[in-house]
């Protein structure tokens, strides 16, 4: 029997194109919104049944969805609160209108209420993105209820009648038009399930999986297995960032993070994110081993609101110096179904941006004073994070200067007040500045790392590619600190206060020495210094100076900084 037809209501005309075109680019996030309200209703029914206004059985709460090849449709099925057919009109009819920011305003002095996801009143409608018709199957939970169908074609016209439902919850029926049918395929269904739904807090199942089983044991003792029918359940509804960090161990966060990776080799380490003010987050950031620093491996965090996987594009929440972590993070204060440039002007996004710099740079400091060798043996992997981060954020830098180290071709490592103690007796040049030599090609530049060594100066070893920005970076912040390339002309500028070094040349031979070079390059640009202090040192050097070399680099690299 009819009960209702009518139109639905706020100028629907323009809405359904623009959902169905502008809203969502990706079709495939039709599911993720209708599981996710699945997820809401059997969250509410639950907080019911917890505040005592809802006292029947709760039953078997899982989240069914399945597909029908030859009727071609998806379903999508709860036992959650279900709905009136006053519920429908209200909640369904009237579409930007959330049902969810209602129940949040009635229930907001329950605790977990930030469970319920969804404040933007515009899923459900995301169905018509591959559906020509949807029906909804759905019995309230409330004492007398009816059973009420609503159907609709995706044009403005929709109708409510009686509903066949005999359980409290909800199905929501899709009949997946000509161009969608690749979401009637099963293995398409699971991807997308996988990708969005994996974490979802109830348990989600998707048909059945075969898997095997302990079957008693064979003759010689061996355990024999069978092949058995099992639910799939596709889902974890307890991820570990819903944990306090005090229920969980190493081994805990290193499962997870296979979970996350199965490729993947262990981690480093790990931060745990978790704050309720200002903003709510929770995560979980791991810092990956990286091969070799030209892997960059970027867009590897997954970023969730409410357990629901929204996207692994985190650029604008995640400082552009630590993209290269791997890990979750889950917010419900990031807003999910909008552009790029709002993403940009959220103030909650920009804290949050703020929140997980100061969290690294706290936990590395941690690390360091907590056990500076083991620090140091991690410095090869982690020093990339921490002087790319140096460089591009200067609250990073503020923090994380206390921490940076300087290795040197002995191996040793230094704190960049360490360093300057270190070498600022010996390696001062007539201007006063500490000069700091580095090489980037301990090979090539072996000769003038042994002359600066007999000195006793100290080489630092720089020759990763990002090392030309740090070099540049660690000038601009240092006082009176200059840094030279261990072959540029320095080693005989330095104030040289060993003089137990024998030369093997005379003055005048070494004289007439560089007369003969010097004519022999015949290059204003670079400089000729003979003076080798013994018979197994080259006695000439040519060197550039610092700043013409650098220039060459950068013209070399095609201009870049
Ligand atoms: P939102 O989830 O942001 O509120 P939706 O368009 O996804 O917006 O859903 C609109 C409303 O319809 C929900 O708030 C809820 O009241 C109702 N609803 C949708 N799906 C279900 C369901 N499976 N069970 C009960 N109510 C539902
Ligand atoms: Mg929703």
């Amino acid at each position: 029997m009819v009960q209702e037809k009518g139109s639905i209501s706020i100028h629907t005309e323009n809405i359904f194109p623009i959902i169905k075109k502008f809203l969502y680019s990706d079709h495939e996030i039709f599911l993720r919104e209708l599981v996710s309200n699945a997820v809401d209703a059997t969250q509410k029914v639950k907080r019911l049944s917890s505040l005592g206004q809802y006292n029947k059985e709760l039953g078997d709460l899982r989240v069914i969805v399945s597909v029908d090849e030859n009727a071609k449709t998806i379903t999508i099925s709860d036992r959650g609160i279900g709905m009136t057919a006053e519920e429908i009109k209200k909640y369904i009819n009237q579409i930007a209108f959330s049902g969810a920011t209602e129940f949040m305003e009635k229930f907001k002095e329950a605790k977990d209420a930030n469970e319920i996801i969804g404040r933007f009143g515009m899923g459900f409608y995301s169905a018509f993105m591959v559906a020509d018709k949807v029906e909804i199957q759905t019995l309230s939970y409330q004492e007398g209820a009816e059973p009420a169908r609503w159907i609709c074609d995706g044009s403005t016209e929709f109708e409510i009648t009686d509903g066949n439902r005999t359980e409290r919850g909800t199905d929501i029926i899709l009949y997946i038009n000509s161009e969608n049918e690749e979401f009637l395929e099963k293995h398409r269904i699971q991807e997308i399930l996988d990708k969005y739904a994996k974490f979802l807090p109830v348990p989600i199942q998707f048909g059945t999986r075969t898997t095997s089983m302990p079957d008693g044991e064979d003759e010689q003792g061996e355990t024999k297995y069978k092949q058995v029918e099992i639910d799939n359940i596709i889902n974890n509804p307890n991820p570990i960032w819903t944990k306090q960090p005090s229920e969980l161990n190493d081994e805990d966060y290193l499962n997870f993070y296979h979970e996350l990776y199965p490729l993947a080799e262990d981690p480093l380490f790990w931060i745990h994110l978790n704050v309720d003010y200002p903003f709510n987050l929770t995560g979980v950031l791991y810092f990956p081993k990286l091969k070799n620093e030209f892997e960059f491996q970027r867009n590897k965090i997954k970023l969730f609101s409410r357990q629901v996987f929204i996207t692994d594009e985190v650029k604008d929440i995640v400082p552009e110096f630590l993209m290269l972590l791997h890990g979750v993070i889950d917010s419900p204060d990031i807003p999910l179904n909008v552009s790029r440039s709002f993403l940009q002007a959220d103030s909650n996004v920009k804290k949050i941006n703020s929140y997980i710099t100061r969290k690294v740079a706290d936990k590395l400091g941690e690390l360091y004073r907590k056990d500076r060798k083991a620090y140091e043996e991690k410095w090869s992997d982690i020093g990339l994070f921490v002087k790319y981060g140096a460089i591009s954020e200067e609250k990073f830098y503020e923090k994380a200067k206390d921490f940076l180290l300087l290795t040197n071709t002995k191996k040793e490592f230094y704190t960049l007040d360490e360093y300057n103690e270190k070498v600022k007796a010996l390696q001062t040049d007539k201007e006063g500045r500490v000069v700091y030599l580095y090489t980037n090609d301990a090979e090539k530049q072996d000769a003038f790392i042994q002359s600066a060594l007999k000195r006793s100066y100290d080489v630092l070893v720089m020759d990763s590619p990002l090392d030309n920005h740090f070099i540049q970076h660690l000038e601009t912040k240092l006082e009176k600190v200059s840094i030279k390339r261990v072959d540029a002309d320095v080693l005989d500028r330095l104030i040289q206060k060993d003089d137990s070094l024998s030369h093997v040349l005379t003055e005048d031979e070494s004289n007439k020495v560089k007369e003969i070079f010097e004519k022999a390059i015949n290059n204003s640009n670079m400089s000729v210094t003979v003076e080798g202090l013994s018979a197994d040192e080259l006695p000439v050097t040519i060197t550039m100076e610092e700043w013409m070399r650098r220039m060459k680099e950068m013209a070399r690299m095609g201009g870049g900084g």
